[in-house]
């Protein structure tokens, strides 16, 4: 298929929203920051030593966002899709060089949010030293469920994180365990970045990471906030690289 000149449908594609819960109304996605290796427990499965001296970060397209209870095909290139139950926090206003006293004042609201991750590739590029984009940044792979406004649910620092793969557990940790809370995570991002609304930051996932296959039904919640819900498709449609490429 070859892209033709740019029409008002398409370009009306280039808009990116979350629902926000309760309202009617959407949040523009704008850039969407997540948080490696920030729960103790999945550092050390992830064969790594906690680090509690900075967070670290790695990034995914906004057009990789796929609502919440939606169908995501198995993606391409990969035999180790992973799922990974997280913390979504939303900026709603803009910030930089912010103190961890300033820094909840620009968040605007959480959700939950699922960052699906090609594990194969993700360790490949580990282990070559490379970037970890094929791994992470991948079609549909940033889950996010509507947001809920901090002025409903408030700042959150403490409840039950929880994911279940076909009705059971796999992943049940406490937002308590974070390493780099959610303050301290806009603070040190905001050194690095205009923080802007729109940007949305995945805060890392708690230990119990799994494999996905088609079929599979992933339902996570977190306390005090809400829930979120995603089906395996059937495999993406793509040629098996020959033995000889
Ligand atoms: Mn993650």
């Amino acid at each position: 298929m070859t892209k033709s000149a740019v029409t008002g449908s398409a370009l009306s594609q280039w808009v990116v929203t979350v629902p926000i819960e309760g309202t009617g109304i959407t949040f523009p996605l704008r850039r969407v920051f997540c948080v490696g290796r920030n729960y103790e427990a999945h550092a050390r499965e992830m064969g790594a030593a906690p680090d509690r001296e900075s967070p670290f970060y790695f990034t995914k397209s906004a057009f990789h966002y796929a609502p919440s209870d939606s169908t995501v095909a198995y993606p391409a290139a990969t035999k180790n899709y992973q799922y990974e139950m997280e913390l979504v926090v939303a900026i709603g206003s803009p910030g930089h060089q912010l103190s961890r006293q300033q820094a909840l004042d620009c968040a605007f609201g959480y959700a939950c949010g699922l960052d699906m991750t090609r594990r194969d590739l993700q360790f490949e590029a580990r282990e070559k030293k490379r970037p970890w984009d094929l791994g992470k940044d991948v079609e549909d792979s940033a889950i996010i469920a509507p947001i809920v406004p901090a002025s409903r649910c408030g700042h959150l620092t403490r409840g039950r994180i929880e994911l279940r793969v076909n009705g059971e557990s796999k992943q049940s940790s406490n937002l308590d365990l974070l390493i780099h809370d959610v303050a301290a995570v806009i603070a040190d991002l905001s050194h690095y970045y205009h923080l802007q609304p729109g940007d949305v930051i995945f805060t890392g996932t708690p230990e119990g990471v799994g494999p996905v296959v088609p079929g599979d039904l992933l339902e996570g919640t977190i306390e005090g906030l809400g829930s979120i819900a995603l089906k395996i498709g059937p495999k993406a449609i793509f040629p098996e690289p020959s033995e000889n490429q």
